[in-house]
């Protein structure tokens, strides 16, 4: 059989390309009316002490329930978000949508928010996180806000006013994703960060890598060091959260200690 001519393919690529390139147009444009249909929803993981086991806070999560595509993972959504700046009405939605829920809770745990690089740029965040959480009524010491490296690295000078007005207001800051930018231990000194969260990466790991467990040892140096506490993601095994434990690490989360679900199904599990 003869093979694909060299422009045959090409032209199969281009195709290719050009599906994906509609397929991404068409789920921004359904992510620009997710939240008036309500498909999106909040899921929660528990983030535990590692020396007590104590809860420490609740991730926030977001899914979204597609009429068609069924599940969409966050991390297929949240980039053709982000590109087409539905991220700002729905990262403002996710904000105010946990703080409403949490601020019902019997127990009053702490939340964290992710945010992303791009409601930085586009929108008086400070000016938000204060409005929703008088509306709301949560505390502010139990919103804590996630950002990752990418945030500070677009506009320093304006990420950085941004997380001082926020922490101003007593809501704490996180570094997500930790050890994976280019340029974490500059990231480090440039803001009082209130937590760092090291990535899943080194979980995967560590039960196996001597270098892996290394990196894992130093930063957990560094954060004291900082006075900074460290929690690990991605805690899947005992023997992982038993490395974690003699280490030293203050907090983890992963699917060990709880899966991201909603709230009210965890307390039904309860
Ligand atoms: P992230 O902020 O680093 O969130 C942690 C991710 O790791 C979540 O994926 C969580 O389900 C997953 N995870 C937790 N424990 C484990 C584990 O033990 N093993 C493994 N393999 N994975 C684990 P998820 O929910 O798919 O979210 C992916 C990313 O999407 C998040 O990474 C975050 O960057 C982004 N994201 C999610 N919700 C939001 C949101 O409301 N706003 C923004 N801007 N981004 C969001
Ligand atoms: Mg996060
Ligand atoms: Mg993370
Ligand atoms: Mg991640």
């Amino acid at each position: 059989r003869a093979k694909a001519t060299l422009s045959e393919r090409i032209c199969f690529y281009e195709v290719a390309m050009d599906e994906a390139a509609r397929d991404r147009r068409k789920m921004a444009s359904d992510l620009w009316s997710a939240i008036d249909r309500n498909e999106l929803h909040l899921h929660y993981q528990v983030q535990k002490s590692v020396s007590t086991g104590e809860i420490t806070g609740y991730e926030v999560l977001l899914r979204w329930e597609h009429p068609t595509r069924g599940n969409v993972p966050p991390a297929d959504f949240i980039s053709v978000a982000e590109e087409c700046g539905a991220i700002v009405p729905i990262g403002e939605w996710v904000l105010r949508e946990a703080c409403k829920e949490a601020a019902g809770w019997a127990e009053k745990h702490k939340i964290a928010v992710n945010l992303s690089p791009v409601q930085i740029g586009h929108q008086d965040i400070a000016h938000l996180v204060h409005s929703v959480l008088f509306e709301t009524g949560l505390e502010p010491w139990r919103l804590e806000l996630e950002i990752t490296e990418s945030s500070i690295i677009v506009d320093k000078d304006r990420a950085l006013l941004t997380l001082r007005q926020v922490k101003n207001l007593g809501v704490s800051i996180a570094i997500d994703d930790f050890g994976t930018g280019y340029s974490s231990l500059e990231t480090l000194r440039s803001f009082p960060f209130d937590k760092i969260k090291l990535d899943r990466s080194f979980m995967n790991e560590v039960e196996t890598s001597e270098q892996a467990k290394a990196i894992i040892r130093a930063i957990l140096a560094l954060g004291q060091s900082l006075s900074i506490p460290v929690l690990a993601e991605g805690v899947e095994t005992d023997v992982q959260l038993g490395i974690l434990l003699d280490e030293g690490c203050d907090e983890a989360q992963g699917y060990l200690l709880g899966r991201p679900m909603p709230m009210r199904s965890r307390k039904i599990a309860a």
